[in-house]
C-alpha cells in the first residue's frame, strides 16, 4: 500500500460518525457503545458492550477479542438525552492517548476527543446540519 491509500480511512470521519449515530437511535433510550478499531479495511465502530440509560461498560472479554481484530485507538458511545461532552465517568474509562467519540442524540450531534496529559482534547465536531440527513 502507497501512503495515499494508508491515509484513506485512517482517521474517524463521517462515515464512522454516521455508523454509530445508526447504533445510537437502536439503543435508545439506552446508551450505546463499542470500540474504535483500526483495522486493515479502516475504522471500525461495531456496537460492542451493554449501555443502560446512564452508561456503559464493555466487558474484558469483548475488549480482547476486538483489540485481536486491530489497532485499539478508543472508545464511542452515546448519550441519549444530552449532548455530546466527555462526563467524568467516561474520562475515568480512558487512557492517555486515547480517542473517545461521543454522539449525542439530542440534536444530533458528536465530537471526538483525545486524552493528552490527562486532559481531553476535541479534535471534531459534528453539528446537526452536518448529521441531519444520517
Ligand atoms: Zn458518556
Amino acid at each position: 500500500m502507497g501512503p495515499v491509500r494508508q491515509q484513506r480511512g485512517a482517521s474517524v470521519g463521517l462515515e464512522q460518525v454516521q455508523r454509530a449515530l445508526r447504533a445510537a437511535r437502536e439503543a435508545a433510550p439506552d446508551e450505546a457503545c463499542g470500540l474504535l478499531l483500526r483495522t486493515p479495511t479502516g475504522i471500525a465502530v461495531e456496537p460492542r458492550g451493554v449501555g443502560t440509560r446512564t452508561g456503559f461498560h464493555i466487558p474484558a472479554r469483548e475488549l480482547a477479542a476486538e483489540a485481536a481484530r486491530g489497532e485499539l485507538l478508543g472508545v464511542w458511545h452515546s448519550h441519549p438525552v444530552g449532548p455530546p461532552d466527555l462526563s467524568p465517568e467516561d474520562l475515568n474509562g480512558l487512557w492517555e492517548g486515547a480517542l473517545a467519540l461521543v454522539v449525542g442524540l439530542q440534536w444530533p450531534s458528536a465530537a471526538l476527543y483525545r486524552l493528552e496529559a490527562g486532559t481531553p482534547r476535541l479534535l471534531s465536531l459534528w453539528t446537526r446540519a452536518v448529521l441531519a440527513d444520517s
